[in-house]
């Protein structure tokens, strides 16, 4: 299979398929990658062949080897986007060519072989093409894709696999906050980062998130959903939450956020945000911030707003930053205008509300 060809994806159906009431049962409450549609793509990758045997099948359990690299060494890469219904029915994604790129990124870092951006995207329209029912039409709702690729070579010897495997699976998403745009505490891990000088920081790997699941839970033990982290040299600037970027809103109507490093991972809502605050004329500082500017800003009302973004929650108010030591910010928080505009933006251009001037959306169904 030649980069940029068209692969002739094998369509194999289910026999079962989800009935109608079934699937409607779900849309009616699917909270977060709890249910899965009925099919998934997979595409095999070895050293000799190169990528191969492009399909959708079934949904079903993989069967993997006790031995498969994957396993022990944590060589895997994934994506997250979403697939949104519009009002006449179509069915679109948002910037799937960053995620392509960024997919190759986080693969090279790996040591894993890059899939080409065009076989990347076909993979998204194969799947939703063929579960275009599994895309809720709710609002807010969509289909979550979850495109990943593991390495599946049986063998204990530590070095990149010379067999590999992509699939995309998907997942009906309901509106990330069902009672209202409501800001949350965040915990600061003082202790624990997540990514370090020349490590995977900016790769979206397996093996990050693992990193960040013991924070994770000391922050849910604390009352707080999420837990942002600083940088790993001084412990005094930050980075990022587990899966979402932050930003700082100042008086005057500008944002920060962390310059983008090779600990940072350059979410595409992230990119997206600064571009239409720009847009619209506010200005963007990509620098350095620390915890201390952030506490100084918020006590002298110099900080306004802070929120996290990311595909799944989109863009996700924060009322406070909490650790064991300190409490910076108002629980009782509400959502602030310049948070809140940018999520309306985002929205409208996600559901085809507004027009797509930046030919952000590409059609997948
Ligand atoms: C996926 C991810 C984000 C958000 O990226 P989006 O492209 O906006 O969804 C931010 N930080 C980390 C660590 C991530 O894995």
């Amino acid at each position: 299979m030649q980069p940029n060809t068209p692969a002739a994806f094998v369509h194999t159906r289910t026999t079962h398929p989800t009935a109608k009431a079934a699937r409607e049962a779900v849309f009616a409450n699917p909270g977060f990658g709890k249910y899965y549609s009925d099919h998934m793509v997979a595409i095999d990758w070895d050293a000799e062949h190169d990528w191969h045997g492009a399909r959708v099948t079934p949904y079903a359990p993989l069967t993997l080897d006790p031995a498969s690299l994957v396993l022990h060494y944590a060589q895997a890469v994934f994506e997250g986007l979403k697939a949104y219904r519009h009002a006449d029915g179509s069915i679109w994604t948002f910037r799937p060519k960053v995620n392509a790129q960024r997919f190759s990124h986080s693969a090279e870092r790996l040591g894993l072989p890059e899939l080409p951006h065009d076989l990347f995207i076909q993979s998204l329209k194969e799947l939703v093409q063929l579960d275009c029912d599994w895309v809720p039409s709710a609002v807010e709702s969509s289909l979550y894709l979850r495109p990943f690729m593991i390495a599946n070579e049986n063998s204990l010897s530590v070095r990149g696999a010379d067999q590999v495997a992509y699939y995309v699976i998907g997942s009906p998403a309901g509106p990330y906050f069902s009672s209202g745009v409501t800001p949350v505490p965040i915990w600061v891990s003082t202790q624990r980062t997540r990514a370090a000088r020349g490590g995977t920081g900016y790769a979206k790997c397996a093996g990050n998130y693992a990193g960040s699941l013991a924070p994770l839970k000391e922050a849910r033990k604390n009352g707080c959903p999420q837990v942002l982290f600083l940088d790993s040299e001084h412990g005094q600037y930050l980075e990022e939450l587990g899966g979402m970027n932050i930003f700082v809103v100042q008086k005057d109507g500008s944002l920060i956020t962390p310059a983008l490093s090779d600990s940072i991972l350059p979410g595409v809502t992230r990119a997206s945000v600064i571009e239409l605050a720009r847009s619209e004329g506010r200005t963007v500082h990509e620098r350095p911030i620390s915890l201390t500017e952030v506490r100084d800003g918020l006590a002298s009302k110099q900080i306004t707003e802070l929120f996290a973004c990311g595909t799944a929650a989109l863009i996700f108010p924060i009322s406070a930053l909490k650790s064991e030591e300190f409490s910076y910010g108002n629980d009782s928080a509400v959502a602030g205008p310049v948070t809140l505009a940018l999520r309306q933006q985002l929205l409208d251009i996600q559901y085809g509300r507004t027009a797509d001037t930046r030919n952000w959306m590409l059609r997948l169904a």
